[in-house]
């Protein structure tokens, strides 16, 4: 009779846990997977896949209004059922997280629709009641919302309810200038909300390149969003009329029907239990682990946003990958965090890859800069007035590209085919080199100046 029983028992089922236990199921590892809400994670259930599906229903906003300068013949005010957006993205999240489930039952992996907690070093206690042993534990519960610990906090909400909301709230504030408040300023500001946008700082997106980011800033400011910057929460308090009053550092008191905060996400370990075992946890509360996502304990690893790397969906599935591979493949390998894309789907949306051009001049002796300012072709018949940026970042020494930036229509997915070029080194010889392909917003990658 086995030792434990289970090889593998992953806790989490979102990017990160999927990808490790079918992977190692298929390795041939007896494999259960515990998840306390529903298969498919932050990714699938509140996160990157409802939300692309918003940002898609809030751009008709602007692709209506355009239409009629290509000669369609659309009423100035259209229609919008908040409802039926709402309740077909659901739709397609409940369609996901049943292929999600079917990929893990059909590799043998078996599922417990339920919380669990380590127990020791290769024990785990389900809610039920039952424990369960394991030779190996995963953790991959990853992230949650952050909320300032301000009196009212509690009549805020978070991106998890924001797809679930009644209507469109006619007045947000939104707290936080990363990705999930630029997103979300955008999609509520496309839907017709009026939105005011407050941070701590006076930066958005301070991880993106300073160009790239004061685009956004300027386009988002152009269609009515509203920025306070230098703004700390003091508090919310409900109105006898039933609004929210929010009071902040430096600025008038604001009153609106809704308030979001998105301050960041944390590593989803409390209560977790991981102390019993002796895991051991970063200022943060992540679980710290080396580049093979073991933690100080043999016998517990860990991949996703609860480890606190990069919190992003395609790097917690690779470190899955990584770990099944290395634990139950036979293929021992390593995630590689060089110049890993990444997008903010905002309104036009921006991706970048590689250095910040701040970067760049503090790592290498000499850097060149190249960009390209652009209308593209369908907002100039539009009447648009509206900019794209692409910027590339090489080292002036060997021209090899280091970074690329961009902000403009489609700019994720024409960043994705440019990453490939910047992982495999290339220089910007290469893109001169390469044929414009006549007319694209793309071309301008090959035409910088
Ligand atoms: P971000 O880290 O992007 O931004 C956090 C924002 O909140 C910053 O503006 C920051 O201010 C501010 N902030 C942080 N801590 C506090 C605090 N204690 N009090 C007040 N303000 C605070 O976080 P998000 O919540 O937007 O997203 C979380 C993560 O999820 C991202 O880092 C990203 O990796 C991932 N994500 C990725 C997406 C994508 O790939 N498209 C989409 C959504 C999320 P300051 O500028 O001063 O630091």
């Amino acid at each position: 009779m086995a030792e434990y029983d289970y090889d593998l028992f992953t806790i989490g089922a979102g990017s990160g846990g999927v990808r490790a236990s079918r992977v190692s199921a298929s390795h041939g590892a007896r494999v259960a997977v515990a998840e306390e809400h529903r298969v498919g994670g932050t990714c699938v259930i509140r996160g990157c896949v409802p939300k692309k599906l918003l940002v898609y229903g809030a751009h008709f906003a602007e692709d209506l209004k355009d239409a009629q300068r290509f000669g369609w013949d659309v009423p100035d005010n259209c229609n919008f059922s908040w409802s039926t957006l709402r309740d077909n993205v659901f739709e397609e999240v409940d369609r996901i997280n049943g292929v999600y489930r079917e990929t893990l039952t059909n590799h043998g992996a078996e599922i417990f629709d339920e919380r669990a907690e380590v127990v020791g070093p290769h024990e785990i206690r389900l809610a039920s009641g039952r424990t369960v042993t394991a030779k190996t534990i995963l953790i991959a519960t990853g992230a949650t919302p952050h909320v300032p610990d301000c009196p009212g906090h509690e009549l805020g909400i978070t991106s998890n309810e924001a797809f679930h909301l009644d209507d469109v709230p006619g007045r947000i504030l939104i707290a936080g200038a990363g990705y999930i408040a630029n997103e979300f300023a955008g999609i509520f500001n496309e839907l017709g909300s009026k939105v005011t946008l407050i941070n701590r700082s006076d930066v958005i997106l301070r991880q993106y390149d300073h160009q790239i980011r004061d685009r956004l800033l300027q386009i988002s400011m152009m269609k009515g969003i509203d920025y306070k910057f230098h703004a700390e929460f003091k508090g919310i308090e409900k109105t006898s009329a039933g609004c929210l009053k929010v009071s902040v550092s430096n600025h008038e008191d604001i009153e609106v029907d809704c308030v979001m905060f998105a301050t960041g996400r944390v590593p989803l370990t409390k209560g977790l239990g991981l102390e019993h075992a002796g895991v051991k946890l970063d200022d943060k509360g992540a679980v710290i682990v080396d580049q093979w996502s073991k933690t100080n304990v043999d016998s517990i690893y860990a991949v996703g946003d609860v480890t606190n790397r990069m919190q992003l969906t395609p790097v917690a599935i690779r470190e899955g990958q990584a770990f099944a591979d290395t634990m139950f493949g036979d293929n021992p390998h390593q995630v590689d965090y060089e110049n890993v894309p990444s997008a903010v789907f905002s309104h036009p949306p921006m991706a970048g890859v590689g250095m910040t051009e701040s970067q760049a001049k503090e790592t290498l002796g000499s850097v060149k800069i190249y960009t390209s300012d652009f209308r593209a072709m369908k907002n100039v018949l539009a009447n648009r007035n509206e900019r794209g940026l692409y910027k590339m970042i090489c080292n002036g020494e060997t021209g090899q590209i280091v970074g690329l930036h961009m902000i403009g229509p489609e700019a994720p997915e024409i960043l994705q085919a440019a990453a490939i070029a910047v992982k495999a080194g290339l220089t910007k010889q290469a893109f001169d080199d390469t044929v414009a392909l006549h007319p694209s917003m793309a071309e301008e990658l090959v035409l910088m100046k």
